[in-house]
């Protein structure tokens, strides 16, 4: 199951050579290159059929890593790597001249991070080299959450999948930008009132109209359609489901919110009903609901009122952007 010392000593020599290595985290896998590398990161970009003005996360061991990675690094940068890595808070900052133009889009920021698995720590470690690691799947597609999910969207191609286990959080890191002031970026499981805690300063969430304005990508996630299934999506008001699956020809894949009960010949895929539960179990649920071959999927919004609402406003993104909102 797990990847022992072989294959993580396999895996470096793979990097070493410029070669891609899928790497497991708390978040979802990563498809990893030596950051520092400009072909092997270009082989990351081919690979996933991402466009090239989408910038890339580097992932190092830490603190003393992410000085190499960037060129300023300011107070707040040090009490938040402080309080959430490892963990999932990706924090964008200048670069430094070290970081190769094609891993930032061109642009003049990176985001850096230190994930949160022992197997990808010992990783970067070991090798001493920061990698990049965006989710590792096809671009737009929904991501990995197990190394199984990896290879079915790279078995033919020369990635070598270091097995770390189902990922415990299972939707990307929060990301982070922190100047001129600090912005949020792509909601994650760290919530701005947990960063705002730390760093004494107000945090503020990108919106609708600096998204259409952001040129360069400012970031990835926010494509309006991402994470998606193959099978056309629907975000479901769980009042509306029974008109929803009157309406389309069935079998219907149904991703529930767990009081509601669906009868008849649908395939239902039930969620745990609190949101780190929800979110860890999303992109599986999605992936078995795509794989049923069912003309239709409908995911039933959950009930958000209870547990931490920064995860329910990353899970609610990330639902956005895999599915179209349903209309009558
Ligand atoms: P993915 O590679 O699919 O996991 O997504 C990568 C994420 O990294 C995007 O959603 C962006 O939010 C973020 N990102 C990477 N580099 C930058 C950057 N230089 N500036 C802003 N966001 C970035
Ligand atoms: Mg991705």
């Amino acid at each position: 199951m797990s990847a022992g010392p072989e294959e993580i000593a396999a895996a470096i020599a793979r990097l070493k050579s410029g070669g891609v290595v899928a790497f497991p985290t708390e978040t979802v896998y990563g498809l990893g290159a030596d950051a520092f590398d400009p072909k092997a990161v270009a082989r990351v970009f081919e690979l996933k059929g991402r466009p090239a003005n989408n910038p890339l996360i580097v992932h190092v061991s830490g603190a003393a890593m992410a000085r190499e990675v960037v060129s300023e690094w300011p107070s707040a940068a040090d009490s938040l790597a402080e309080a959430f890595w490892p963990g999932p808070l990706s924090i964008v900052l200048p670069k430094s001249a070290r970081v190769p133009s094609i891993v930032t889009a061109g642009g003049a920021n990176v985001a850096v991070r230190c994930p949160e698995h022992p197997l990808t720590l010992a990783l970067i470690e070991t090798l001493g080299t920061p990698l990049v690691g965006p989710s590792a799947n096809p671009s737009g597609r929904t991501s990995p959450t197990s190394a199984e999910h990896v290879r079915a969207s790279f078995s033919d191609h020369d990635v070598l999948v270091l097995d770390g286990g189902v990922c415990r959080r299972g939707i990307e890191s929060t990301v982070l930008r922190l100047l001129p002031s600090p912005m949020i970026l792509r909601p994650g499981v760290i919530g701005a009132t947990a960063i705002e805690r730390v760093i004494g300063a107000s945090v503020s969430r990108f919106g609708a109209d600096e998204r259409a304005a952001s040129e360069p990508l400012v970031s990835p996630g926010l494509l309006e359609q991402h994470y998606a299934p193959r099978t056309p999506a629907y975000l479901v008001a769980e009042h509306e489901t029974e008109a929803a699956l009157a309406r389309v020809p069935g079998p219907v894949a149904v991703v529930t919110a767990t009081s509601i009960q669906v009868r008849g010949p649908h395939v239902v895929e039930p969620m745990p009903p609190d949101a780190e539960g929800y979110a860890a179990a999303l992109y599986a649920a999605l992936r078995r609901a795509d794989a049923r071959g069912a003309g239709t999927i409908l995911v039933v919004a959950p009930d958000t009122a209870s547990g931490d609402p920064a995860i329910w406003d990353a899970i609610m993104d990330r639902l956005s952007r895999a599915a179209k909102r349903w209309k009558a």
